[in-house]
């Protein structure tokens, strides 16, 4: 979606979707397309008609109670096909015959499909002390493909600290330098579900050629092949075949190597090339970071306002991002000027308020879970029925109210995204007004709960 960033009031409408979709859905469809947007029609144009059967079956409705939730208005939705930047032309069978047989017949090659976005680069990638090494060692990496000290490199770090942009920079940046080489990006999640497909389609030999004919194979959330006995053979095959023919690899991951907790063979051969980790960024990279970005869009907001919200966010770069776009769809939408006044009323749900309450989620849970007698994994887990989903309401609202968790944040410790925390809160909140036998049994959990912390 290069083309967003003429339309900022839609970046809080497409990072919701992204949100409720998921990132790598998001990434696979809706990010290669481009949209523009008029009154109260939005055209998507695509790639191809099979694009957007896809969007429109699947995500259509989710886009459209976006727009409702965040500009409130009700949209249409016009799909067209993007014009192709040079059409190929279709011969008649008359053409074909009537061509001069001294002509051999021009295969066109299928452009490999590298999947990068080519919005993440080094450029627009802000340098910090939390970043720095990983950030020689991507640089290190595209520059010098396959050399034994840069590879493997493998950088992990905690959500919405730059992994995704590392890789694609990477990758974009060989291919800047070689535009024939041959770079792939995937993330592990549809490394998994394009293996089992494989699979399923008895291609699994086309699946692992593909692989092995690539000059730097970038995998991100590599996390997500853990625990997948088959699929974690696949990727080892995979990787030794690149590895030993001394093409780069690049990988992320969530948690440290150790922790994927594989195999010992596997675990010695990550960890034999670059290992590092990415930080959370300071106060001044995080300003930094918004000020690139406010550059980027050309919106008029003012550096105090900049540096509020920083203070502000100081977890997740993406969150930081996030909270800036919503700002800046606001005072667009509004004709205003971003103040921090408006902006701290409009974030309240995001920032953290600086105090400090020493309560962990850990607790919460445990003491719930004691309470209703449900597990600590039933507190993430996709169960539904009352038993379990009442209490984990009673937990995420606890959250909500004892720690300074943004909403994002208590999402990721349920394994759910924010407006379900929304939703939880809102009805415990409701609940504890209606029923003051419920108030005094919450109130009574909020006093085991600060007993624990307090010991
Ligand atoms: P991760 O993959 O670690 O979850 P991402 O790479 O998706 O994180 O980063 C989240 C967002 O924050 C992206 O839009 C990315 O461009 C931006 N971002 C993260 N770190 C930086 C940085 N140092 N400079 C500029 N943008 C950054
Ligand atoms: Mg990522």
């Amino acid at each position: 979606m290069d083309k967003i960033e003429k339309f900022p009031q839609l970046v809080p409408v497409f990072q919701n979707v992204e949100n409720i979709i998921g990132k790598d859905t998001y990434d696979m469809w809706l990010r290669p397309v481009d949209v523009s947007f008029e009154n109260t029609t939005l055209i998507i144009s695509l790639p191809n008609q099979f694009w957007g059967k896809t969007i429109r079956e699947r995500y259509e409705h989710i886009i459209k109670d976006s727009f409702l939730k965040h500009l409130g208005v009700e949209i249409s939705i016009i799909y067209q096909i993007a014009a192709q930047e040079a059409p190929v032309p279709v011969l008649s069978a008359q053409d074909v015959l009537s061509a001069t047989p001294a002509v051999s017949p021009v295969v066109k090659k299928i452009p490999f499909q590298s999947r990068l976005n080519s919005s993440y680069t080094f450029d627009n990638f802000i340098e910090s002390p939390s970043n720095r090494f990983a950030y020689k060692a991507a640089e290190a990496a595209a520059h010098k493909l396959g050399a034994r000290e840069n590879n493997p490199l493998v950088i992990y770090s905690s959500p919405g600290l730059g992994k995704t942009h590392l890789l694609h920079a990477i990758g974009n940046q060989i291919l800047k330098d070689n535009p024939d080489a041959r770079v792939l990006y995937m993330s592990g999640e549809e490394f998994v579900s394009e293996y089992i497909e494989a699979l399923q389609n008895k291609e699994a030999e086309s699946f692992r050629k593909k692989y092995r004919t690539l000059d730097c194979f970038l995998m991100d959330d590599i996390q997500f092949v853990s625990g997948k006995e088959a699929c974690t053979i696949e990727f080892f095959n995979t990787f030794n075949a690149l590895f030993e023919s001394r093409k780069q690899i690049v990988l992320s991951s969530d948690r440290t190597p150790q922790q994927l907790e594989w195999d010992e063979r596997l675990s010695s051969r990550l960890l034999s090339g670059i290992t590092t980790e990415i930080k959370r960024p300071n106060l001044e990279t995080r300003i930094a970071i918004l000020r690139q970005k406010r550059d980027s869009i050309n919106f008029d907001i003012g550096d105090d306002v900049l540096a509020f919200i920083a203070e502000g966010i100081q977890t997740n770069v993406r969150e930081l991002e996030g909270s800036l776009f919503r700002l800046v769809a606001y005072c667009g939408m509004h004709s205003i000027t971003p103040t921090i006044p408006i902006a701290k009323e409009l974030l309240a749900d995001i920032l953290t308020s600086g105090t400090d309450k020493n309560i962990n989620v850990n607790t919460i849970k445990k003491i719930v879970g004691k309470r209703f007698n449900i597990k600590m994994e039933d507190f993430n887990s996709k169960r539904k029925t009352q038993s379990v989903a009442w209490p984990r309401q009673i937990a995420m609202f606890l959250v909500t109210d004892l720690t300074d968790l943004s909403l994002p944040e208590i999402g990721r410790e349920f394994n759910r995204d924010h407006s379900t925390v929304v939703h939880a809160r809102d009805l415990v909140k409701e609940t504890i007004e209606k029923d003051p036998f419920f108030a005094a049994e919450i109130n009574q959990l909020i006093t085991d709960i600060k007993a624990v912390d307090n010991h």
